[in-house]
């Protein structure tokens, strides 16, 4: 205690030889310490600077190492299945709540039955579409969202793929995320596997996988999440792509919301929370 009281106007140009908490911890209020509130502050400031920097370097690396693990057990995932990337966008819309065998149908009614393009499920009736992909689950709903999302597609951009070109990310996702029924991670797997734009797409499983290993507490927003990739992780759209279809399917396959497969998991090498 003797060494923080020893912190006054006389010798503020002294080194602090104790960490800025010692001073906190002994009942000191920055406030009072005259020209020596100055050195606090700084000694504040970059403990905390310190603290996130080793922090977000931490994350930043364990980010990578799970990557590396996931590619050394399930090689390139070869995301996301679709002849076009309109197939792509489509299918974004058909995944909501449902497995991808389902979807799987749903896109082959609708090629059997020459709907697969822009302009054809904009003619459609939202009862016609729905009787196409009704194997998808939600018919209904997602007929209705598809239709939006068409609407929108044709209305601003003619249907065509190549119309985004020069749109930028952010304005395409503020867009996206206007039309009805598309959520945060509709339009951002829209954005990454159909439109190849570096947008990290977030779902429950990474949420899970994330918080198991204690890189979240929890509550984070998708937006929170979604920032700690895009700033822990090189800007690279194929790691992007490819990330996101590891975590799917170490998730699909390992970190079930009960009962983990941790012991054959290939994630199972880093600290984990005990799970109930
Ligand atoms: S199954 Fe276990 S080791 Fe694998 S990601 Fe989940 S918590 Fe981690």
């Amino acid at each position: 205690m003797g060494q923080a009281v020893g912190i006054t106007p006389e010798n503020d140009g002294g080194a602090i030889i104790a960490p800025p908490l010692f001073y906190v911890g002994a009942g000191l209020r920055p406030a009072l310490l005259c020209r020596g509130k100055t050195i606090l502050a700084k000694a504040f400031e970059r403990h905390y600077a310190e603290k996130t920097m080793a922090k977000t370097k931490t994350r930043k690396n364990v980010l990578m190492k799970f990557y590396r693990a996931l590619f050394a057990r399930f090689g390139h995932r070869d995301w996301w299945p679709g002849s076009t990337p309109f197939e792509v966008m489509v299918g974004a819309v058909l995944t909501q709540n449902t497995n991808w065998s389902n979807v799987e149908k749903a896109i082959h009614n609708l090629k059997k039955a020459r709907k697969l393009t822009p302009h054809a499920i904009n003619r459609l009736s939202e009862r016609g579409l729905a009787r196409l992909i009704r194997p998808s689950g939600y018919f209904n709903v997602k007929a209705k969202r598809l239709k939006s999302l068409v609407r929108w597609f044709v209305g601003e951009y003619r249907g065509k793929i190549e119309n985004f070109s020069g749109v930028p990310t952010k304005k395409l996702r503020e867009e996206l995320l206007g039309v009805y029924g598309i959520g945060e991670e509709t339009a951002d797997s829209i954005l990454c596997y159909a439109l190849e734009r570096k947008s990290f797409v977030v779902d429950a499983y990474t949420r899970r996988v994330l918080y198991r290993h204690r890189l979240i507490k929890g509550k984070e927003s998708y937006g929170e999440i979604k920032e700690l990739f895009e700033s822990s992780l090189p800007k690279s759209l194929p790691l992007y792509n490819d990330f996101h279809a590891q975590i799917v399917a170490v998730g699909h396959r390992y970190c079930t919301p009960r009962k983990p497969k941790c012991e054959k998991c290939p994630l199972n090498s880093f600290p984990v929370r005990k799970v109930k």
